[in-house]
C-alpha cells in the first residue's frame, strides 16, 4: 500500500488549541471536499513529487518520488530530531483518505515517537474508526461551506473524543448565528467540555476579508451558551512567516 504526500517539514502549529508547538508535519495528498477558502491547494492536485524541508526554516527543499510505502515515509521521518516535537501532524488535504497508510506507518515510528496529532475535516468516522488508538489529538474541523456534513460530524466526534480532541471553525465573514448555533450544540451533545476554536478567515483567493473583530465576539458569546471552552485563534504561522 502506498500514499502520496505533498510535504514534509518541521515547524510551528500554528492554528488550533496547539498553536506555538513545535511538530513534523506530514501533509498527505488529496480531499473529499473543496472549501472555497481551501489555503492548501497543492494538497487537492495529484503530484509525482513531495517536497522535504531538509533543515527547519531554510527552505532547502529536496523532492522525493511519490507515491510512498509506509516503510519510506517512517524512514523520511527519522531525518528530523522526533524527540523535540510535541507531535507529529498527519494533514491535509485530509489525511483519513490514507487511513490504511497511516494504519502502518505510525506503529513503525517506535514506542518513543512524539504524539500523533490529527488534522481533520471531520467527514469519514468510518476511517477515522480505523485509526482512533493509534492518535493521541484529533484537531477536527467543521467546515462551513457547500453541505455541512452534520450527522457525519456527530459520529466523527462520538469516535475522536475517547481522546484529547478539539473542534476547529473557520468563520467567514457571512458565517451565520444559526449556522454557528447548530456547530455548537452539536458539539455540547457529544460533549459539553469539548473546546471550539473559532478561526477568522485569512483573506486568500477568493476570500477578500476577515470577519469584522465585532462579529467574533458575538460567535463566540453564541458558542459560549452551549460550550465552556470556546477561543478564537486566527493563523498564526502567516504572521510568523512559518510554512
Ligand atoms: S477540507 Fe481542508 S484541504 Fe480539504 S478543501 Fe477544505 S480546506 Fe482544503
Amino acid at each position: 500500500m502506498r500514499a502520496s504526500l505533498v510535504e514534509v517539514m518541521s515547524s510551528i502549529q500554528g492554528e488550533g488549541l496547539f498553536v506555538g508547538c513545535r511538530q513534523v508535519f506530514v501533509r498527505l495528498l488529496g480531499c473529499n471536499l473543496a472549501c472555497p477558502y481551501c489555503d492548501t491547494p497543492a494538497s487537492l492536485t495529484e503530484s509525482r513529487q513531495c517536497r522535504m524541508e531538509q533543515s527547519p526554516g531554510k527552505r532547502d527543499f529536496v523532492t522525493l518520488d511519490n507515491p510512498m510505502t509506509p516503510e519510506q515515509a517512517a524512514e523520511l521521518l527519522q531525518h528530523y530530531d522526533l524527540a523535540k516535537h510535541h507531535s507529529i501532524s498527519f494533514t491535509g488535504g485530509e489525511p483519513l483518505l490514507h487511513a490504511a497508510f497511516l494504519r502502518r506507518l505510525i506503529p513503525l515510528l517506535g514506542p518513543k515517537r512524539p504524539l500523533i496529532f490529527l488534522e481533520t475535516n471531520g467527514t469519514l468516522p468510518g476511517d477515522l474508526a480505523r485509526v482512533i488508538d493509534l492518535i493521541d489529538i484529533v484537531s477536527m474541523d467543521i467546515k462551513l461551506s457547500g453541505d455541512i456534513l452534520w450527522d457525519a460530524h456527530a459520529r466523527f466526534l462520538q469516535t475522536a473524543c475517547c481522546k484529547q480532541a478539539y473542534v476547529k471553525i473557520v468563520v467567514l465573514p457571512d458565517t451565520s448565528d444559526e449556522v454557528v448555533s447548530r456547530a455548537a450544540s452539536l458539539i455540547s451533545s457529544i460533549d459539553p467540555d469539548l473546546p471550539l476554536v473559532f478561526q477568522p478567515v485569512t483573506p486568500y483567493g477568493p476570500v477578500r476579508r476577515s470577519p469584522a473583530p465585532e462579529r467574533m465576539l458575538q460567535l463566540q458569546d453564541l458558542a459560549l451558551t452551549w460550550l465552556k471552552d470556546v477561543r478564537v485563534i486566527p493563523q498564526t504561522h502567516k504572521l510568523m512567516g512559518q510554512l
